[in-house]
């Protein structure tokens, strides 16, 4: 990923015209040049700039000051204009610090005259303003003043002449000097000692605090020439006008320290000496200035680096991309939104007859089969428009004018403001499949005996109903009918009786139901009823009595016998006695066979307590609602560590139950349950409110920087108040920040409508919490929903894991997770990582974050504490 955040954010966005303090000192061009530099002098400025219309046109520093002699007095009368720097390097006042920074160390400029737009002077910056940006405090704190200490600073004895001093602070390119104090009492007229020549003199006198000072050393500045030009009086020894004393530091003290230093007795330059107290040279402004710049540059170096290796990573999954559609059996056709066919794929060809270059340009109605009317098309239309997708069989035409039918999906690919920029038409020619399928249609969805729906299709249509319901919050009953006895009949009738009896059966309760109801033959002789429920239960009372009446005419059976017979009813109501297809016909089951215990020819309604096969289920159901109160529930954590450096990164909160009699029971065992007996928001949020308590004392132990994932369960998701809402409650109670705590979901949860979902993840998103996506990969199999989901981390499920290096494409599935999740800009987690291999390959790989019995396994808190101890050590206050 990008880490332009990398580059110190604060440098950026000052600007330079914010750091001239509008003092700036300015003279006119014909002021004469003593009279500038005692102007400098007086106002303790290393510059002046000479300004005409108050524009700048020329600009003197105390740098300057080193090519002028004392000696010669004429240079001092003539005007600043023979002297002067023209033309001015300027810069507008709104560019940034570090743009001033980059273009004084290029240019090698010691100041910078600010304009505004109007190239007006607005003011002039010095490096020392530069360094005093609160920002640059960052890089200095990590280096000290040995890494960038100048060793060749000029060093000279005391009694060197200034003009000297002045030659070889110019010819060194060094901004100041150091001097020793002249050696008392040595011979008279001894000869000078070399330039240049650093004498590892003692500081004898020096403590070793910081910012100490020291007598027997002396620095001189360009200031200080300044002060000599203007004075001219002094003999001109170095020792005369050097700084003394002086300011030293170790070189092991922080660059971050010496800048304090500096800023603190407002100098420019200090001098550095080792552990023996031996000058080892100057630390100037300038010398700090460099250094900022080139950690500025290395930031800048990595971030460009990060992002060359993000944008290599996007184009090899784009190249991955091209190929999978290349390659796709199915016809793929992408659409502009002009509704002009863009790019085909080689299928598309194969399967329509017509080239890319045929197609390419034109509007896909050059498919059309004229078999769909404008309706259709509307629909369609309509769909795509409003829900970003349409799927279903449509009839085209291949380009030999043959007319085929085709499964056909449709999805609108928008940008990030949801403008529609393309559509993606994937389709299948179906003309083979097509043709069975209508053959077997009828014998797969209806019952040949009868000619009612058969067992299959009643499932199909309960379970699209329970869908509907789901969302609507309507109910529906299933009935299942079983005839009584009915074996006796086809074995004292014989057969061909037997199925007279079922048709006739079947076609008086048939003619019993209202018209929204579906008679189904379910086996040989039961039958199933669905039975929205529109109204109360009355009606299903009254209409389960209307159809025991059925059975109190005899039946005439096509051998002219008359007959009567009976049957037993179970019934079932959803939601109140299950939530799918399966748990309402079981229970309709029970309930129907308890009928028939209680001696036949009635109906009878589901009751859980009928439910004897699982009298089992049922204590622990009961010992599952005191679970709570009797404390026997506890979390279990199990750590999650950073990838790259195996550092602790988080826990995830795994429920666990010390019943009394079963012993330590695993989630699998009773949140099932717990969702089918509504107790799961109860225990949900109990765990939500349990694992912030728990991360709120660890973080007051010292622990920071972990989060907590808690698993959310999807029934917790369609509660009357809302989940968000709870999670809000719970940080809000036990005072854990939103960041610290991450819900994990599964994709099961996207089953439900979408943009509900989505609308209700948001609301978590915006506490702050993340959200992780469990078990990835296991559950719905469409991707295209990821995109719009708001979810921070993807959570590559065990299974996965598992198969790492089994040689079954299961390394590339893997990797391939990995690089999707950094595409969609989300982080990755492995759960269930057991091998050195697996972990060394996710690392490898990029995978954020592990989790997994190799590196720790779900403990109690206690345990948890134990292991960490050594993080645990600062303790908060
Ligand atoms: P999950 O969310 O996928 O949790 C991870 C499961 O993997 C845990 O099982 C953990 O013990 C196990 N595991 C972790 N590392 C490894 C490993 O290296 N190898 C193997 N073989 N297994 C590993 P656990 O604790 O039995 O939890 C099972 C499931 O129960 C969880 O699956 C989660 O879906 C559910 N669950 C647990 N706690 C809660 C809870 O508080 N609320 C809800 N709604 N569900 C929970
Ligand atoms: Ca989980
Ligand atoms: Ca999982």
């Amino acid at each position: 990923m990008t880490s332009y955040a990398k580059i110190p954010a604060p440098l950026l966005s000052v600007r330079v015209g914010t750091l001239t303090h509008g003092q700036v000192l300015t003279c006119n061009p014909d002021l004469p040049l003593g009279d500038a530099i005692a102007l400098m002098h007086r106002h303790l400025r290393s510059s002046i700039v000479i300004t005409q219309d108050n524009k700048p046109v020329g600009v003197w520093t105390e740098h300057d000051c080193l090519t002028i002699s004392a000696d010669d007095p004429t240079a001092f009368l003539r005007p600043i204009s023979d002297w002067m720097s023209s033309p001015v390097r300027t810069m507008l006042a709104h560019a940034s610090v570090e743009a001033a920074t980059f273009r004084m160390r290029r240019d090698k400029l010691r100041h910078l005259i600010i304009i505004d737009d109007q190239e007006c002077l607005v003011g002039i910056v010095s490096q020392s303003d530069l360094i005093r940006v609160p920002s640059a405090i960052h890089p200095l704190r990590e280096r000290d003043v040995s890494s960038i200490v100048r060793r060749n600073t000029v060093s000279v004895p005391g009694e060197t002449p200034i003009s000297q001093l002045q030659a070889a602070m110019k010819e060194g390119e060094c901004d100041s000097a150091i001097v020793f104090q002249p050696v008392a009492k040595t011979s008279p007229g001894s000869t000078i000692p070399p330039l240049n020549a650093t004498r590892s003199s003692e500081v004898t006198q020096a403590n070793e605090d910081a910012g100490s000072v020291i007598s027997t050393v002396g620095i001189v500045t360009e200031r200080d020439i300044v002060g000599y030009l203007v004075h001219r009086s002094a003999s001109g020894s170095a020792w005369e006008i050097a700084s003394r004393p002086v300011r030293r530091v170790s070189d092991h003290t922080s660059l971050q320290d010496a800048r304090q230093i500096m800023i603190d007795h407002q100098i420019r330059h200090l001098v550095v000496t080792d552990s023996h107290q031996n000058v080892l040279g100057i630390l100037s402004f300038n010398d700090l200035l460099a250094s900022i710049e080139q950690d500025y540059l290395q930031h800048m170096h990595d971030a460009m680096e990060d992002r060359d290796t993000a944008l290599a990573r996007a184009q090899k999954s784009l190249h991955l991309t091209r190929k999978i559609i290349e390659s796709s059996p199915d016809g793929i056709i992408i659409v502009d939104d002009q509704g002009k066919i863009e790019d085909v794929n080689p299928s598309f060809t194969r399967v329509t007859g017509y080239s890319a270059a045929e197609a390419i340009g034109k509007s896909p109605n050059l498919l059309q089969s004229g078999r769909h009317d404008r309706a259709f098309y509307q629909d369609m239309w309509q769909s795509i428009t409003r829900a970003g997708r349409w799927q279903g069989e449509i009839w085209n035409r291949r380009k030999s004018g043959e007319i085929y039918p085709e499964w056909l999906s449709i999805i609108a690919i928008r940008d990030e403001q949801g403008n529609v920029l393309q559509y993606a038409g994937i389709f299948s020619d179906i003309t083979d499949r097509k043709q069975t399928r209508d053959d077997i249609r009828r014998l797969s969805h209806f019952d040949e005996l009868t000619g009612f729906p058969n067992r299959r299709r009643f499932l199909d249509v309960l379970g699209r109903t329970l869908n509907d319901c789901r969302g609507n919050n309507d109910s529906v009953a299933v009935l299942l009918v079983d005839i009584d006895n009915f074996q006796r009949i086809n074995n004292t009738l014989g057969h061909a009786t037997g199925d007279d009896v079922l048709v006739d059966f079947a076609g008086r309760l048939n003619r019993a139901l209202p018209a929204d109801a579906m008679l189904a033959r379910m086996g040989a002789d039961d039958f199933a009823i669905l039975l929205p429920q529109k109204n109360n239960s009355d009606t299903l009372e009254t209409m389960a009595q209307d159809l025991m009446e059925v059975f109190d005419h005899p039946h005439f059976s096509a051998s002219g016998g008359e007959l009567f017979i009976t049957a037993s009813m179970g019934i079932t109501l959803y939601p109140r006695d299950g939530s799918d297809t399966t748990m309402l016909l079981r229970n309709a089951e029970i309930a129907m066979l308890r009928a028939k215990n209680h001696g036949r020819n009635r109906f009878n309604h589901y009751n859980r307590s009928m439910n004897t096969a699982s009298s089992e289920t049922l204590a622990l159901e009961t010992d599952l609602r005191h679970a709570l109160e009797r404390r026997e529930l506890y979390l279990a954590y199990q750590p999650q560590f950073f990838a790259n450096n195996g550092a602790l990164s988080g826990f995830e909160a795994l429920i666990r139950w010390r019943h009394p009699k079963h012993g330590e029971l695993a989630p699998d065992k009773f949140i099932p349950l717990a969702e089918e007996i509504g107790m799961i928001d109860e225990i949900g949020l109990w765990v939500l409110r349990t694992a912030c308590t728990q991360m709120v004392k660890w973080r007051q132990q010292g622990l920071h920087n972990i989060t907590m994932a808690v698993n959310a369960s999807l029934q917790q998701f369609s509660n009357p108040i809302e989940f968000g809402d709870q999670v809000s409650a719970a940080l809000n109670e036990t005072g854990l920040a939103g960041d610290r705590l991450e819900i994990e979901i599964t994709e099961s949860l996207f089953m439900q409508d979408i943009e509900d979902t989505c609308r209700k993840l948001q609301r978590i998103s915006d506490l702050g919490v993340k959200i992780a996506l469990d078990d990835f990969g296991t559950g719905f199999s469409s991707l295209s929903y990821l995109r719009h989901v708001p979810f921070d981390v993807l959570k590559i499920d065990r299974s996965f894991v598992n198969d790492i290096g089994k040689g079954i494409g299961g390394s590339e599935l893997v990797r391939t997770i990995i690089n999707m999740a950094h595409n969609l800009g989300k982080t990755c987690i492995a759960e269930g990582v057991e091998t050195l291999q697996q972990e060394q390959f996710l690392r490898e790989n990029g995978c954020n974050f592990l989790q997994g019995f190799l590196r720790g396994r779900p403990v109690r808190a206690a345990e948890i504490e134990k292991t960490f101890a050594p993080l645990f050590a600062g303790s908060a206050l």
